[in-house]
């Protein structure tokens, strides 16, 4: 290994690291050969002047040769892979890993946490009593085995340096760069076996890519890596102008998956699992586009999705009543606000980040890494971008511990809307599809 100095100077001064010079930084890094305050300026330059495809490259093989992969051998069934950059009510892994597996699909689904604004599938899982997301590497691969879906933490012997980079990241404000993004995803991604990988690239004021043409790069960039990787990969950019479903929070996510589940709910958050689950069966099962949607769409209407993630939650030692009866076994707060509009008009734009953040505050979600969560806080939150809104008339509530925290995330919620007078167009559920 050079001297690390060398390669923080270069990358300051906007020059290209070798793939395999940046490869040998991480590994030193990750061997406690570099010191975080270098690796820390690294990132920085890295964040400003940005990495190249090559240099991506290098740093997402470093990240999955940090640690072990999983082969998946044992399952015999085609495996699909779904992730989502993060967004707000975005409960589309909730709906899509019980429903593909309902479509005769497998579903291994490594999860993470929350962070900041966006919530995440391990918190609102485990707001399920008794469920558990630890499963041990042999445990997780079993049950794909067995019942064609499992979600689970990412054990601490996979991709480690994603980990302690992604920390670094946090503390020194270097998250929201495309290549260190795309890497720390794909890395996650291509050390787990599957036949396809479908990444869900939100764009909008509730994701960490605010605007289309950002989404769209770091989309891009997550399918050549795949490429690199001959792993089929799709990637959607898809909308997060505002919440994708009503439920901000743990609990009242799983009740409002239910809800999906059972073919009962009709909106976007349905739309975009079915539009994945399409996917996965027009390029797994080798169904047209509109077949393989109206295949999911039978799946959650007939029982059956629902019907796999009770088995599910039961495999995971959660109560599996919470697919009968979501009310009675998910935690309640102690108080619930009904949300009311304090103007009228046509719903023009959301800040879901603000409302994302509101529940975080609530206790829904965590300032840092290891903070507990309140399965029971959130905020529900009913109109969508063109609908029109009445004052005084309840357009959600907010589930809190206490009247105090119910008035600041509602006043929050509200100061976070923008009515308009005119007509509003509704925003497209989906910009457009990258990878082969
Ligand atoms: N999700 C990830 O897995 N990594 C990032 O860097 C950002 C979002």
């Amino acid at each position: 290994m050079n001297d690390p100095r060398d390669v923080i100077a270069r990358k300051r001064d906007g020059n290209e690291i070798a793939e395999d010079e940046l490869e040998g930084f991480v590994r030193a890094y990750v061997r406690g050969q570099i010191p975080e305050h270098q690796a820390a300026a690294f990132l920085m330059a890295a964040f400003i002047q940005g990495l190249d495809m090559d240099e991506t490259a290098g740093l997402t093989r470093a990240m999955i040769e940090s640690g072990a992969t999983l082969e998946l051998e044992r399952v015999s069934t085609p495996i699909v892979d779904k992730h989502s950059t993060g967004g707000v009510a975005d409960g589309v892994t909730l709906v899509f890993v019980p429903l593909a597996a309902s479509l005769g699909l497998a579903v291994a689904k490594l999860s993470g946490r929350g962070l900041g604004h966006t919530g995440g599938t391990l918190d609102k899982l485990e707001s399920i009593p008794g469920l558990r997301t630890d499963l041990s590497t042999e445990a997780f691969e079993r049950q794909v085995a067995e019942l064609g879906c499992a979600v689970s933490a990412q054990t601490g012997d996979l991709v480690p340096a994603d980990g302690a980079l992604y920390a670094l990241r946090d503390a020194t404000a270097t998250v929201p760069s495309i290549p260190l993004i795309a890497a720390s995803v794909m890395a996650k991604k291509l050390a787990v076996g599957s036949n396809l990988v479908l990444l869900d690239v939100k764009s909008g004021s509730g994701a960490f890519m605010k605007t289309e043409a950002h989404a769209r790069s770091l989309a891009e960039t997550c399918v050549s890596l795949a490429n690199r990787w001959g792993r089929p990969c799709r990637a959607a950019v898809t909308d997060m102008s505002q919440p994708l479903g009503e439920a901000v929070g743990n609990a009242i996510d799983v009740a409002e998956a239910v809800e999906v589940l059972s073919g009962r709910y009709r909106g976007r958050l349905r739309d975009v699992a079915v539009m994945f689950a399409g996917e996965a069966m027009s390029r797994l099962a080798g169904l047209g586009m509109g077949e393989g949607r109206a295949a999911a769409a039978s799946a959650l209407d007939d029982g059956r999705a629902l019907e796999a993630f009770g088995r599910m939650v039961e495999a995971q030692g959660g109560d599996r009543r919470v697919v009968d009866d979501p009310c009675r076994v998910l935690p309640r707060a102690p108080v619930t606000e009904p949300l009311l509009a304090d103007a009228s008009g046509i719903l023009a734009a959301v800040d879901a980040e603000a409302i994302g953040r509101a529940s975080a505050d609530l206790g829904a979600g965590r300032r840092r890494k290891g903070d507990p969560v309140d399965p029971a806080v959130g905020i529900v939150f009913r109109p969508k971008i063109a609908d029109r809104i009445e004052a005084g008339a309840p357009v959600g509530e907010i589930h809190a511990r206490d009247d105090d925290a119910a008035r600041d995330a509602g006043r929050r919620v509200l100061a976070a809307v923008t009515l308009s007078g005119e007509t509003v167009e509704p925003p497209p559920l989906v910009f457009g599809w990258f990878g082969r």
